[in-house]
């Protein structure tokens, strides 16, 4: 059964909404597409694990997609996390292509593609910190008892993995998406004995599902963008035009003609992503290019966020 389903990382779409709203010729366009593109890329391997997990036998199986919890003070993140009443796996997924060598002497992960090496972070020394900080986490409700293993799965099948003389026992738990389920099985067999009752899962799972935070990175820290460098307004989403005009209830782009009334929406998301996780009615304003104070009340209002305040103290969050 899966608990929490896996959701396009919110990063995705910050970086495009940056490529909406930054300048064509801006120093910084190419970074964002280039990082763009490998979210996507590890998106789609994550996304491609679906299909391997649903094989798996679903009694007493419970799935969590994509979980970022805080421990102590840092948050920790598992692309997938299998809960059973006898045992946990947590899945690292990797969707690089080419061949990968793991060095587990030398403490060396090199990717090997169209003839070029290069290193990446180690995914076993990834995945082994995140089953540490998940049993100090477990710690916090008594259920540390839990035996908890880990794989890394490698999303395409054409991936070649391969482990370097002394480094062979990687192959125990680097694996095909196409080996989870023989993995699974044999992690059944190792641990028969249940630690977890109903309840205790149930309980836990809530608790997974509470603490999820997703990471929204700060355009600032993470680009050196300023969001003075963020173009305002509401774009028409039909010729990408910059402006669109606010006439009674609709946006009406200047360019193709083209009338909506929700294009506003993508306007405050985009401002609640890329400027700020609040917004007040001034702000809106400013934003949307926007004079009418009840206009952008009435906005604001139909959005749907999160609010707190009155009249004119009133801020709206970001749903995270
Ligand atoms: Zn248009």
């Amino acid at each position: 059964m899966i608990i929490k389903q896996r959701t396009k990382p919110v990063m995705i779409d910050v970086d495009e909404g940056l490529l909406r709203r930054l300048p064509l010729n801006h120093r910084k366009r190419k970074k964002v597409a280039d990082d763009l593109a490998i979210r996507q890329v590890g998106f789609q391997g994550e996304e491609a694990i679906d299909y391997y997990l649903d094989k798996l036998p679903k009694q007493h199986l419970h799935i969590f997609n994509d979980i970022r919890i805080k421990n102590r003070k840092y948050h920790f993140q598992m692309d997938t996390l299998l809960l059973t009443p006898s045992f946990a796996l947590i899945i690292e997924i990797k969707s690089l292509v080419g061949t990968l060598i793991f060095d587990t002497n030398t403490k060396q992960f090199i990717r090997v593609y169209h003839g070029v090496e290069e290193g990446f972070q180690d995914p076993i020394m990834q995945v082994e910190e995140q089953r540490e900080q998940l049993i100090d986490w477990l710690c916090n409700y008594q259920l540390d008892s839990l035996p908890i293993e880990y794989v890394v799965g490698i999303s395409n099948p054409a991936t070649i993995i391969k482990a370097n003389p002394g480094s062979e026992h990687i192959y125990d738990f680097v694996l095909h998406f196409d080996y989870l389920k023989q993995k699974y099985l044999e992690l059944k067999k190792k641990y028969p004995e249940p630690q977890l009752d109903n309840q205790q899962i149930k309980l836990l799972g809530q608790q997974l599902i509470q603490s999820h935070t997703p990471l929204i990175e700060d355009i600032h820290t993470l680009y050196g963008i300023s969001e003075h460098d963020i173009q305002r307004g509401v774009f028409c989403p039909v010729c990408k035009n910059r402006a669109m005009n606010k006439i009674y209830r609709k946006w009406r782009c200047p360019s193709c003609r083209f009338e909506s009334t929700t294009a506003y929406q993508q306007a405050i998301i985009d401002y609640l992503l890329l400027i700020s996780p609040t917004i007040t009615n001034q702000q809106c304003r400013e934003f949307l290019l926007l004079n009418d104070r009840r206009a952008a009340t009435r906005l604001l209002t139909s959005s749907g966020l999160p609010f707190t305040g009155a009249n004119k103290g009133r801020v709206y969050y970001r749903k995270d």
